[in-house]
């Protein structure tokens, strides 16, 4: 399991964790942008945060650690949630992932790709099963105030049915930026075993069925924000290929 590429930004909102353990991740919709939320979790007047934030782009943003409680989902009024533990608030035992965007926004695919990662190494990190019960909405601890939160865009079935494992995804895949990488592209797949081979189109663009990979590795170009990339690449087509030669030992 790789984990994936996540941007420390940090927040002075948190607390310990009071001997709770992780039980449940929990998901958010900010009703705004990845990087307003940066800042509103950066204010400690604002006396909020989570554990991550995954913009529409795909870029993952951690503000607290995994091993103290955010500020997230502290206040209960009519929960739906059978492992609530009575009394005690619930940002000791869960995890906090917001979502860039409004509620009822349908999810992008970048951002959904991204999410699914966070989830799937988050689970196996902190020994979190796939139930309806484990990974849950913010409506669950409070169903008056957060009826909305994540809301009807989130993409439950979908996010269900790939943690589960009946997934489409490629493993891996090999993104070239132009056909004249793909000398290097068919050792780095040879590597992978012989794992599919993209090449940008004319306009630069990421084909669908490479970003939604769940490793990409990326020879020459920019970086995709894919939130498993390695990326093998240089400021000329030397540099790359001295990064692919590096990679493949
Ligand atoms: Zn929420």
């Amino acid at each position: 399991m790789d984990k994936p590429t996540i941007v420390w930004k940090g927040s002075p909102n948190f607390g310990d964790r009071k001997g709770y353990k992780p039980l449940a991740i929990v998901d958010h919709i900010m009703s705004g942008t990845l990087i307003g939320t940066d800042s509103w979790f950066a204010n400690p007047s604002s006396k909020v945060s989570s554990h991550f934030g995954v913009g529409k782009n795909g870029e993952i943003h951690q503000y607290v650690e995994l091993t103290n409680s955010a500020w997230a989902n502290g206040s209960v009024n009519k929960p739906n949630w059978p492992l609530l533990i009575p009394g005690v608030n619930p940002n000791y035992y869960t995890v906090s992932i917001e979502h860039e965007g409004a509620s009822g926004d349908v999810m992008q695919e970048a951002q959904y790709r991204s999410t699914l990662a966070l989830h799937r190494w988050l689970m196996v990190t902190l020994g979190i099963p796939v139930t309806g019960d484990t990974i849950i909405g913010h409506n669950r601890i409070d169903s008056v105030n957060r009826s909305m939160c994540p809301g009807t865009g989130f993409p439950w079935d979908r996010l269900f049915k790939d943690l589960i494992g009946g997934s489409d995804m490629l493993k891996v895949a090999v993104l070239l930026y132009t056909k004249e990488d793909f000398w290097a592209g068919t050792d780095v797949a040879a590597k992978n075993g012989n794992c599919a081979i993209f090449v940008r189109p004319a306009d630069h663009s990421v084909p669908a069925d490479a970003i939604g990979a769940q490793k990409l590795i990326v020879v020459g170009g920019p970086t995709t924000n894919h939130p498993n990339e390695v990326l093998l690449s240089g400021n000329d087509k030397y540099q790359t290929a001295a990064a692919v030669a590096k990679y493949l030992g």
